[in-house]
């Protein structure tokens, strides 16, 4: 079981733990015996809490797997070796194990955060979400936080007396950002204070790992070099090591040694930045942490600056790079232009999708239609209704 009753000291939480294959909580974790309420009362599992059996229903949703198919920044067709969404799920909540670890605080929830914040997303990445914001702006809006707790309220199915999943509130909080207010038909979690720490450990994990993984994929696609990175914080020095270090190993190797160091740098700094504000504040229930005026988890001044530094680099030079913004404008027709021609001729969605208009309103269950797609089924889909010379061809 990885829920002990033994708590460490303060003092210990505070040092960070270390090389330690136990896994006792510190006082200020969520434990699924006093926490893990659902919308629908469920028996205990024998062997498995709350947050373990709400990590295993979000692994097994079909949201899941569709994230093999959307896009994380390239779109998936280009290339086979890039990022999608699935992959940058996992390496996100990879990191956010090893840092809930770290810092006692309950992993199990905080993966089943990792694994579930991007179920919301459209496809084709963010350039979806704008066409659908956009659509349903006198329609109650869309983001893809809120599709998020759609998908695991109301679209899975998978009991036959309610829809969704029935996730924990402690799980479906995590997938909420602040100053999240709009309607959803099922109570939404109170977000007005500070998330969990574990849902924190989610955010800051997720963050990390797109960094590092967005720059390795524009490094591997050419459109970054080692050499622009000279400059930046952080980056540079490793940069700068790893082109001077190994000059007769792969250029793959030498970029792989950079990103990988980069990522345990901000990890680490994360870690030990955390800890030292839990114990200066004496931070001893997840209370304190919620009551906070900031999150607690969060990087030292100086990385803290670093990431901003290079987060506004990606934008510049990677995100907003002609080759990517090409890309963008043209997933941002097909996604607008299904949206439209479903308005116009209902005819064309499935059943099941038409069955949801008294309900939902039209526009909200193309919304949720559309959002479910993945980049290839968007693509296919535009070439059924607008035939082969139809937009998307390009993508
Ligand atoms: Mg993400």
């Amino acid at each position: 079981m990885s829920e002990s009753k033994k708590s460490p000291s303060a003092k210990e939480q505070g040092r960070g733990r270390g090389l330690d294959e136990s896994q006792p909580l510190a006082t200020f974790a969520l434990r699924s015996a006093t926490s893990g309420h659902r919308l629908h009362p469920e028996e205990p599992h024998p062997y498995r809490t709350a947050f373990q059996r709400d990590r295993g229903r979000i692994v097994h949703s079909t949201a899941f797997r569709r994230l093999q198919y959307k896009t994380q920044v390239f779109v998936h067709l280009e290339a086979d070796h890039y990022r999608n969404r699935l992959t940058h799920t996992l390496e996100g909540a990879q990191i956010t194990r090893i840092i809930a670890r770290q810092l006692g605080l309950n992993q199990d929830l905080a993966e089943s955060v990792a694994l579930a914040h991007d179920l919301g997303h459209t496809p084709f990445g963010h350039a979806g979400e704008r066409v659908l914001a956009e659509a349903m702006l006198d329609h109650g809006g869309f983001d893809h936080n809120r599709q998020g707790l759609r998908v695991v309220d109301l679209l899975e199915r998978r009991h036959p007396d309610y829809l969704g999943l029935n996730l924990c509130d402690e799980t479906r909080e995590g997938m909420l950002k602040h100053g999240s207010n709009w309607a959803h038909p099922v109570p939404i979690p109170d977000v007005s204070g500070q998330r969990s720490g574990e849902a924190q450990v989610a955010d800051a994990s997720d963050e990390i790992a797109y960094l590092n993984h967005d720059l390795d994929d524009a490094l591997r696609a050419g459109i970054l070099t080692l050499e622009m990175l000279i400059e930046l914080p952080i980056l540079g020095d490793l940069a700068q090591q790893a082109q001077g270090h190994h000059g007769d190993i792969p250029e793959e190797v030498r970029r792989t040694r950079m990103i990988s160091e980069m990522i345990d740098t901000l990890v680490t700094d994360l870690i030990a930045a955390t800890r030292d504000r839990i114990v200066a504040e004496e931070l001893d229930s997840p209370e304190a942490i919620r009551a906070r005026t900031g999150k607690v988890v969060g990087f030292s001044p100086r990385v803290e600056r670093a990431r901003r530094e290079i987060k506004s680099f990606l934008f510049e030079r990677f995100y907003n790079h002609p080759k990517v913004a090409l890309r963008t404008q043209e997933a941002e027709k097909v996604v607008k232009s299904l949206f439209d021609q479903f308005l116009a001729a209902p005819d064309h969605l499935p059943e099941g999708v038409r069955a949801r208009f008294d309900e939902t309103g039209r526009e909200r269950a193309i919304a949720d239609y559309v959002a479910g797609m993945t980049d290839r089924f968007a693509i296919s889909e535009q070439t059924r209704l607008f035939g082969a010379e139809g937009l998307g061809n390009s993508l």
